[in-house]
C-alpha cells in the first residue's frame, strides 16, 4: 500500500551493498523503518534528502510486515544549523535515539512529532546545549508517560530538605529520612537541592528554558537524566558516550 506522510529522518544505517535503512518519525504513522533503495550509490537522488534530521514529505510503500520502502521524497527542511555543528549533531543523534526507543512503530502520535520538531528547532538555535538536552529528555519522557518525580519524595511525599537521592528504577527521589531507611541504596544518585531545583525549573518551563547550570548541579542533573533514560529504554543509548565526552569538556 502506498501512503504519503510528512516525516523526520531519525537515523540512517547501511543495508547490503547498495541500500540504506532509515528510521523515520512520521506525522501519520509514528515511527517507521524504511529502505532507501540505491542510497549508497553516488548518483542517488534519494540519498541526499534522507540524511538524518531532514524533514520531508515522503511517499512510502508498506505491506504491514517487513520494512517499508521510500518511493519519493520532497525535502522541506534539512536543518542546516544542526548538521553543520558537531556538538548539535551529537545531541540530535542522542535525542533521536531516545525517540526511537520510546515510540512504538506504526502508531500515530502527532504530539511527539511536533515535540521532536520543536526540539530540533531549539537545538538549532541553542547556545546552552546542556539545558536544551535536559529539557528535551524530560519532555520526551513525559510524552511517553515516564516523567520522573523530582520535587517530592517517592515514599513519604514530602518536599526533600537537603540532599535527596534519585532512584532510576523507581523514577523519582527519596528524601534524606526515607533514604536512611533504605536497605539497598547502592544505585541511588545523590541530588542536591540546587540540582532538583534546576531540573524542576527546566521541566516546568513552557517554552525553551532559560536556565544555565554549572559545576556540581550540572554533573548531578546530567547523571540522573542519563541513568533514568537508560533505565526507561532498557539499555544505554549508543550515542550517549559522545554526549558524555562533550559534557565532560563543558559543552
Ligand atoms: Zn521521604
Amino acid at each position: 500500500m502506498l501512503y504519503q506522510t510528512e516525516g523526520i529522518v531519525l537515523s540512517s544505517a547501511v543495508l547490503g551493498e547498495h541500500d540504506r535503512v532509515i528510521a523515520l518519525l512520521t506525522l501519520q504513522k509514528g515511527l517507521v523503518r524504511a529502505v532507501v533503495r540505491g542510497a549508497r550509490k553516488p548518483s542517488s537522488r534519494l540519498a541526499a534528502v534522507t540524511q538524518p534530521f531532514s524533514r520531508a514529505d515522503f511517499q512510502l510503500y508498506g505491506r504491514g510486515s517487513s520494512l517499508d520502502r521510500v518511493i519519493q521524497v520532497s525535502l522541506l527542511d534539512s536543518h542546516p544549523g544542526i548538521v553543520s555543528d558537531y556538538a548539535k549533531v551529537v545531541y540530535a543523534n542522542y535525542l533521536a535515539e531516545i525517540v526511537s526507543g520510546l515510540m512504538p512503530e506504526h502508531e500515530r502520535n502527532s504530539g511527539v512529532y511536533h515535540l521532536f520538531l520543536a526540539i530540533l528547532d531549539a537545538l538549532q538555535e541553542a547556545r546552552e546545549l546542556w539545558t536544551v538536552a535536559r529539557w528535551a529528555e524530560l519532555r520526551l519522557l513525559r510524552s511517553a508517560g515516564f516523567m520522573p518525580l523530582l520535587d517530592s519524595c517517592l515514599r513519604c511525599g514530602k518536599v526533600p530538605v537537603g540532599t535527596a537521592h534519585f532512584s532510576a528504577p523507581a523514577g523519582g527521589v527519596l528524601c534524606e529520612e526515607c533514604h536512611a531507611g533504605e536497605a539497598d541504596s547502592a544505585d541511588l544518585i545523590p541530588l542536591s537541592p540546587g540540582s532538583i531545583k534546576t531540573l524542576s525549573l527546566i521541566a516546568s518551563s513552557q517554552g525553551r528554558p532559560n536556565v544555565v547550570a554549572r559545576g556540581q548541579v550540572r554533573d548531578e542533573a546530567a547523571r540522573v537524566m542519563r541513568e533514568y533514560v537508560a533505565h526507561v529504554l532498557g539499555k544505554r543509548p549508543k550515542s550517549l558516550s559522545l554526549v558524555e565526552r562533550l559534557e565532560d569538556e563543558g559543552a
